[in-house]
């Protein structure tokens, strides 16, 4: 493809683009199609010959465009919001158009040093002190699994360099809630912790870590011969946004000799807005943190930030430094294949560039106070009406609810509950996620897409109430 046929091909995608995201709301929020059916509509044989990209377009419509689940739909109520604004959007065009391989400082200076700035500017955005130095990775789930691997370094005062867990005689363990992310597990299960050894800390009436739980856990294992590790606090819980207290697990983790980790993925985007920042008090006393602008934020899949107190500690976990890699000004730049798991990197800093140029700090607070107005809305609805409840408090922009069957028994509420969301995720007007918390089948509502206005919070409230009529 010549540049000249790149410029038509590649406005005549934007013009898509464009106009799907203005018919968005006319299309149903949850794919509506049968498993295999997309596959069934592509040739099982690659093509043969080369053909203009823009004879994609038609098919890109017609086979591509029914098997979209639409993420930034204004009725995207699901999971949490993953938000890829346009200014984001344009930022991986324009990454993937300059096309540089950001593995060290030499490979491309500006993938680096824009990095730092951005990092530097959503650290200050979200009031961290400047004591903590920020990276992005591809998703929490690897931020979680390098503070782990880090965590597990320090304990064993770099037993990678001798043989590993293999020689430590004193099993290390790692602590979480009962609702952390199961990315916390698995990234200590990768890690080579072993299940025995990780530890779901009981949660309270709404859903935070216990800390006296914890405590006594971290006790008991250090009377039984094990050495705390990790403990990994939950700032938003993925069921309920549950916050666990900082201050006072951190305390705990000091005292323990335990690394803090704390999973802000989707919280942390809230912090932006100083009223917010109470939930995350004691932060600052983390090792490390992560949370994802992919998120709430809006810089599109894939932007995890990861902040830590002692970068020289992850950089000699994390790097090999074969001859080959090396280069001029080792010693005085960033080489972030150092700072994590994967050697190349994309240009990612860009679409954070991007979106706060974009969006203003200003602007990005606008859409996180609008969407807690909107949860609290939901939220004083739900409280006012009759047969319904909320199984957590509103801390953030996820409301949790049921419907009540008065008469009926438990099982016959969770059937009740569970169809209801199936009934409004197949009619295509919006999208909740059915979710079962402590045992008890709920629904999460969770706000946050970019285009959500009030109305359509009203849509979905009316949505669930038809279908709990139903
Ligand atoms: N932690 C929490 C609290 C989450 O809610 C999620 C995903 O929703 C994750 C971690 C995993 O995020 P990622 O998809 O970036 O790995």
């Amino acid at each position: 493809m010549t540049p000249d046929e790149f410029r038509r091909a590649g406005h005549a995608l934007i013009d898509w683009i464009a106009d799907y995201r203005s018919r968005m709301e006319t299309l149903p929020v949850m794919s509506q199609v049968k498993p295999g059916e997309i596959r069934a509509r592509f040739s099982k044989e690659p093509p043969q010959e080369g053909a203009p990209l823009e004879q994609l377009l038609a098919p890109l419509e017609r086979d591509v465009l029914p098997g979209i689940t639409h993420w930034n739909h204004p009725r995207f109520f699901a999971y949490f919001p993953g938000n890829a604004t346009l200014a984001g959007v344009l930022a991986d065009l324009t990454a993937a158009g300059l096309g540089p391989q950001g593995m060290s400082w030499q490979t491309s200076p500006a993938a680096t040093e824009l990095e730092e700035v951005v990092l530097d500017w959503l650290r200050q955005m979200v009031g961290l002190p400047d004591a903590f130095t920020g990276v992005i990775q591809d998703t929490a789930s690897t931020a979680t699994l390098v503070a782990l691997l880090c965590a597990r370094e320090r304990s064993t005062d770099y037993g990678q360099t001798r043989g590993g867990l293999q020689e430590v005689k004193t099993p290390l363990a790692v602590y979480a809630s009962d609702q952390a992310h199961s990315s916390v597990e698995k990234a200590a299960l990768l890690a080579g912790f072993g299940r025995a050894c990780v530890r779901a800390i009981e949660t309270d009436a709404d859903h935070a870590m216990r800390v006296d739980a914890l405590a006594a856990a971290v006790q008991d294992d250090a009377a039984h011969g094990l050495k705390p590790c990790a403990v990994v606090a939950t700032c938003g819980s993925t069921a309920t946004t549950a916050m666990d207290p900082i201050a006072r697990i951190a305390e705990v983790a000091k005292k323990a000799g335990a690394w803090l980790h704390v999973d802000a993925a989707m919280a942390g985007s809230a912090m932006i807005v100083p009223e917010c920042r109470a939930l995350w008090q004691g932060v600052e006393a983390a090792d490390s943190l992560v949370f994802n602008p992919h998120k709430w934020l809006g810089t599109g899949m894939e932007c995890s930030t990861y902040y830590v107190r002692d970068p020289q500690h992850l950089v000699r976990v994390m790097s090999t430094n074969p001859s080959y890699l090396r280069t001029a000004h080792e010693g005085e730049v960033k080489n972030f294949r150092d700072w994590g798991i994967q050697l190349g990197r994309r240009f990612r800093a860009l679409k954070l560039w991007f979106l706060i140029h974009e969006q203003g700090v200003k602007g990005l607070q606008a859409r996180i106070r609008r969407d807690l107005e909107h949860a609290q809305w939901l939220k004083a609805q739900v409280d006012a009406t009759k047969d319904w409840e909320r199984v957590a408090p509103v801390q953030l922009q996820t409301v949790c609810v049921r419907h009540l069957l008065p008469g009926r028994d438990g099982t016959a509420v969770d059937v009740h509950n569970q169809s209801i969301a199936q009934r409004v995720n197949a009619s295509g007007v919006a999208y909740v996620t059915p979710a079962v918390l402590k045992g008890q089948q709920m629904i999460r509502v969770s706000i946050g897409a970019e285009g959500t206005r009030r109305e359509h919070v009203e849509q979905v409230w009316a949505a669930l109430q038809q279908a709990a009529r139903a």
